[in-house]
Formats: structure tokens, C-alpha cells, sequence
């Protein structure tokens, strides 16, 4: 059952991004989207920002992208209410550009609070935007699909579903490193980790 303190927090937390005006990004946008998933999910998901149907509907990852992240979970027997996903930044950049570093900077102390009132045993980064903010110094190329443990903090690097539904030879790609976090999974279950510290912040993002 998921704590009544932790559920307040977590809400708490969306409600101020909802509102909120800490970058230029807010002028633009419909709707923020803060996340959804349940306070006490195992695994949180961190994707680049939202985009056209995700900023209409207030809700992460619901358009193409969405879907086919649903269809990989499910093919590892997880359904989206068992996983919390967000963003890195949760108003959509006009055009769908890329986020500038100044954004993703006044976005990331939401980031961290969801992070520590959500407590996941596993931080699955979707592709290069949130693997530079949180593992300034990896490459998506060596590191998609294994386990990289920084931080008392257990992340797990994928490339973003968009980049799969562009360059279908990434789909095989795609479903084995969902295999891989499945196993990771049930060894994580097996194996708890102890309590963690927080995490260092990144001295610097680099996103190449
Ligand atoms: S992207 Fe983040 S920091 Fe910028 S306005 Fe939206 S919620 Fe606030």
C-alpha cells in the first residue's frame, strides 16, 4: 500500500509543477506534465519532455511513443500503473526542439524531490537527455541495457522509444534490454539493496 505522507508529497510536488513559471518554457505550454505512477513504483522512468499529445492530455508519454513503451513493458509483464514516468523537463519546448541546458536546470529539483519521495530501486533513463543528467560521462551505445550503479542510486540506460519507432533495427534492441531490466528486476527483488545516500549532483551536463 502506498504511504498516505509519501502520496501527499508526491502530489504536492505536481501541483507546483503545474504552476509553475521558473523557465520560459511555461509560455508556451498547454498543460505541464508533472508524471503519473503510483508513490511507491520500483521503477521510475525519465524521458526528454513532453511533447504535442502529451502537453494536450497533462499526461507523460501517451502518444506514439507511449504506446510502444506500453507494448515493451507489457512484453516484460509490467503494465504503465506499475511504473512511474516523467520527464527531464515537463513543459513542451516549442517545435518539440530539443530542451536547452538552462531548462533542464530550473526543471531538475522537481526531478530529485519526485526521486526521493519515490524512492524506485531502478532509474530507467529514456534516451540521451536524462542519461546526460544523470550519468554525465556515459555513451548510449555502451551503456544501454546494463545496470550502472552511481550514487547508492541503480540506473538503467534506454534509448528514448521515439528513437526505436524511427529506426526500426533499434526495436530488437529495444525488447533485449527490456529483458535485461526484467532481470534486473527480479534480482533486485531477491536482493535488496541497503538503504542509499543521496546521490552527488552531475558537475556538469553533457549531452554529446
Ligand atoms: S519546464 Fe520545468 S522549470 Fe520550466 S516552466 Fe515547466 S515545470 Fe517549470
Amino acid at each position: 500500500m502506498p504511504d498516505t505522507t509519501q502520496q501527499s508529497l508526491l502530489e504536492e510536488i505536481n501541483a507546483e509543477i503545474r504552476v509553475c513559471t521558473k523557465c520560459s518554457l511555461h509560455e508556451s505550454r498547454t498543460n505541464a506534465v508533472p508524471g503519473s505512477g503510483p508513490v511507491n513504483a520500483d521503477i521510475m522512468f525519465v524521458g526528454e519532455a513532453p511533447g504535442f499529445h502529451e502537453d494536450q492530455h497533462a499526461e507523460p508519454f501517451v502518444g506514439a511513443s507511449g504506446k510502444y513503451l506500453t507494448d515493451l513493458l507489457a512484453g516484460i509483464g509490467l503494465k504503465r500503473s506499475d511504473v512511474y514516468i516523467t520527464n527531464i523537463v515537463r513543459c513542451r519546448p516549442p517545435g518539440n526542439r530539443d530542451p536547452f541546458l538552462s531548462e533542464i536546470e530550473a526543471c531538475e529539483p522537481y526531478l530529485e524531490r519526485q526521486i526521493q519521495v519515490i524512492k524506485p530501486r531502478i532509474i530507467a533513463t529514456l534516451g540521451r537527455f536524462s542519461m546526460a543528467y544523470f550519468l554525465p560521462k556515459a555513451q548510449i551505445s555502451k551503456v544501454h541495457g546494463q545496470p550502472v550503479r552511481e550514487g547508492g542510486r541503480v540506473f538503467f540506460p534506454l534509448f528514448h522509444p521515439a528513437a526505436a519507432l524511427r529506426d526500426p533495427g533499434l526495436r530488437d534492441v529495444m525488447a533485449a534490454d527490456f529483458q535485461k531490466m526484467k532481470a534486473l528486476i527480479e534480482e533486485l527483488e531477491q536482493n535488496p539493496p541497503d538503504d542509499s545516500p543521496p546521490p552527488p549532483k552531475p558537475k556538469q551536463l553533457s549531452l554529446f
